[in-house]
């Protein structure tokens, strides 16, 4: 777990969410968590070498 920013597309607005690292089908890594404040999910686009 770890604290990543990112948009929510419902809020419209940056946020801070508590997100977990996901590894993606073309090599790439996302955070992915909810939003704190209406619980859509959000995700944040990562470096491939981190
Ligand atoms: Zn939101």
């Amino acid at each position: 777990m770890g604290s990543y920013e990112g948009y929510c597309v419902k809020c419209r607005e940056k946020r801070s969410f508590d997100g977990e690292i996901k590894d993606l089908k073309n090599g790439s890594k996302a955070a992915q968590g909810a939003c704190p404040v209406c619980g859509t999910k959000m995700t944040r686009m990562l470096p491939k070498s981190a």
